[in-house]
């Protein structure tokens, strides 16, 4: 049995899931004790990703290859694009007793939690569509058929909301990423130092 636990974080583009989870593992409390997997995806690499960092960019054909050899612990389609969580990292984390940080989406989240029961479901949302839109639009990363189709997503994602342990208004941000850091805290029996005193300083 692995003493490590899994943490899946999902919730509608936009909402702030990454954003979220980089202030999460940057929390000297959890840092390594709490790791994230780094899943493989064919979506086009953002200015601001890296590879290797932020995910594993790989073709259409190289991610099929790796699906049929059993590559993944889950994968979905999402957004035209695919994205896959590894296995072998997955459970290798767990493993060694590392807590595993899951930030996938609703689907995928179903699939994990077939496997691992017990995995901690968190959803992280904003108040309303228009906060989820002004953030998307701010961030730029899509273009505006491609925002459109991650706002249509976002309508069915919320819906998928009640099935979660934990949601998360990600509103502002302190707040969210407070609630967050004890939410975790609370699952793998860390004790939270105080938020604000973690915090780097702005
Ligand atoms: P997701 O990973 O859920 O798609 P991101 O973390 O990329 O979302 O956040 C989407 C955009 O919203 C980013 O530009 C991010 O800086 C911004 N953002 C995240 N949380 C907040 C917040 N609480 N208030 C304002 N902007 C936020
Ligand atoms: P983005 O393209 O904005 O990085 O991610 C789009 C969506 O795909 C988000 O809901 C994100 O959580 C989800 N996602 C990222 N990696 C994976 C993964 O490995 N598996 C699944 N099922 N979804 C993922």
């Amino acid at each position: 049995m692995s003493r490590g636990k899994i943490i899946i974080l999902s919730g509608p583009s936009g909402a702030g899931k990454t954003t979220l989870y980089k202030k999460l593992l940057a929390s000297r409390r959890l840092r390594g004790k709490l790791v994230k997997t780094i899943s493989i995806t064919t979506r086009p690499m953002r200015p601001c990703e890296r590879n290797g960092r932020d995910y594993f960019f790989v073709s259409r054909k190289m991610f099929m290859h790796k699906k049929t050899a059993g590559h993944f612990l889950e994968s979905e389609k999402v957004f035209g694009n695919y994205y896959g969580t590894p296995q072998k990292q997955a459970r290798d984390f767990l493993a060694a007793g590392k807590h595993v940080l899951l930030c996938i989406d609703v689907k995928g989240a179903r699939t994990v939690c077939r496997k691992f029961p017990r995995a901690v479901k968190i959803f992280i949302k904003t108040s309303s569509l228009a906060i989820l839109k002004k953030r998307l639009r701010k961030r730029g990363s899509e273009a505006g058929s491609v925002m459109d189709v991650r706002l249509e997503t976002a309508r069915r994602e919320l819906r998928e909301a009640k099935h979660y342990d934990y949601v998360v208004v990600n509103d502002n941000l302190h707040k969210a990423a407070r609630k967050l850091y004890k939410i975790v805290c609370s699952k793998i029996q860390a004790k939270p130092e105080s938020w604000n005193k973690i915090q780097p300083k702005p």
